[in-house]
């Protein structure tokens, strides 16, 4: 897909997302979904109202009627769709930097997209498909005020209220300047914990760190945790559908390693649980511990979720799902990554031992990551021949849903072109750093050769 990448379309806002082209995809979007009534939402952005006025204009030109939800964290707007059963565009890049903005597109039954439908709304764009009806047939326009406080009421219920209220947490909470400003730290004070926040303002120049909650800019809130009696940090991205994790002395948890743990606490034997080819080894160790199975996805969101549903539908219990990025489902929930739930679920874990405990099991695994650049199609060819030549003689399983992967019980590695960039990266993780830079070394020797000889 040229449009819609695997989450939604982003990119530099008033450049790549132009108002027009908003109003355009929007447009499309309505007229192939043919839903009576659609919603608009975004985040914090500071685009994000100009942008949102587009799409609303691109429905009522089809003759759509547009409910307004203004900024709502995405699982927010999920959620909306859901109750509603109303399709939703979110206007979002989630936890790219302030200059970014996109459009995620929400189904009727509160779930992204598939990337079946995204071609048939890309398709409709493509061949300017023209939806626009007479001007006593467009659509009308609703401002729905209460759609934070009901989002927060349903994560509120259902979460383990008193389990959380009886651990006496107290919780530090960074939601980024994002649209989870508005929901998660009100929702931690109605589950009965102390909050303290940073960066807790909604504002779209996101002053105080980017909307990526990695490490590297999370240090305020590692601070506050580590100065205060803070029991925990919370990070989430610009559009709060992920939830990152400190510890009680202010130490940043691996979001791999809260995953392990979320997932080591739900697994039983008869379960599944489904995550991308670049899975961590920490979750393949939970599974082969408690006896679930693992399903691997090509990397992108939208194509976790169809697998969940697949599994569901044949009966399979998926208790939890989902990346090492802090995007983590709890398909029972719902079937969206929903940063204040991840969290609730975490707290839960904390009733009984500290946070330092509960992922210290989780803690000592090694990743490696190399690239390599190529200049022709003959080298990158060679390149993935050499992969899978490699591939097929290690005595390891091998999965080739997106990339290569080979697992090897206590490793593994993971080869893929880039999508984007004439890069080929390999991946790798065990435990301790020799083995797993030996795994990756396999894979990158034999691929840079063969594209040294393809010069
Ligand atoms: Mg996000």
């Amino acid at each position: 897909m040229d449009v819609f990448g695997s989450s939604g379309t982003r990119g530099v806002a008033n450049e790549e997302i132009t108002p027009a082209f908003v109003l355009q995809v929007v447009a499309a979007a309505g007229t192939v979904l043919e839903a009576p009534c659609m919603a608009v939402a975004r985040d914090t952005r500071s685009t994000g109202r100009m942008l949102e006025n587009a799409a609303v204009s691109g429905l009522q030109s089809v003759g759509c009627d547009v409910h307004r939800l203004g900024v709502i964290p995405t699982p927010g707007a999920q959620a909306y769709a859901a109750r509603e059963g109303m399709p939703t565009v979110m206007i979002t890049a989630s936890h790219n930097p302030p200059e970014y903005n996109g459009i995620k597109l929400i189904g009727a039954s509160g779930t992204e997209l598939s990337v079946s439908e995204l071609e048939v709304v890309e398709e409709a764009f493509l061949s300017e498909i023209d939806g626009a009806r007479s001007w006593s047939r467009t659509g009308d326009e609703f401002a729905v005020e209460d759609a934070t406080r009901q989002y927060v009421e349903g994560v509120r219920e259902a979460a383990d209220r008193e389990k959380i209220a009886d651990a006496d947490l107290t919780v530090a909470i960074d939601p980024g300047h994002g649209a989870a400003s508005l929901t998660s730290p009100r929702l931690f004070r109605e589950l009965g914990c102390r909050v303290l926040t940073v960066n807790a303002q909604p504002d779209g120049r996101f002053p105080g760190r980017d909307p990526e909650p990695v490490e590297t800019n999370l240090e305020d809130l590692g601070r506050l945790v580590a100065t205060t009696d803070a029991d925990v940090g919370i990070a989430h991205d610009g559009d709060g559908d992920r939830a990152i994790f400190f510890d009680e002395t202010g130490r940043y948890i691996e979001g791999d390693a809260a995953l392990a743990a979320l997932a080591d606490a739900e697994l039983g034997p008869r379960d599944a649980t489904v995550a991308a080819v670049n899975v961590s080894q920490r979750l393949v160790d939970v599974c082969e511990r408690t006896g679930a199975d693992l399903e691997l996805t090509p990397i992108g969101s939208t194509y976790i979720t169809s697998r969940i549903q697949q599994l569901q539908a044949e009966g399979v219990s998926v208790p939890v799902a989902g990346e090492g990025n802090g995007g983590i489902y709890f398909p029972e929930y719902s079937l969206v990554r929903d940063g204040a739930y991840i969290a609730a679920r975490f707290l839960e874990l904390l009733a009984d031992r500290p946070a330092s405990e509960l992922v210290a099991p989780f803690g000592d695994y090694c990743n490696v990551r190399l690239k390599l650049t190529y200049e022709t199609r003959e080298q990158r060819e060679a390149m993935l021949e050499a992969v899978d030549r490699v591939a097929e003689s290690e005595a390891a399983d091998r999965n080739t849903t997106d990339g290569v992967r080979l697992d090897y019980g206590d490793g593994w590695v993971l080869a893929r072109p880039s999508g984007t960039e004439p890069v080929i990266r390999i991946y790798a993780e065990a435990r301790g750093r020799e083995r797993a830079e030996e795994l990756a070394a396999r894979l990158y020797d034999a691929a840079e050769a063969a594209r040294d000889d393809a010069k």
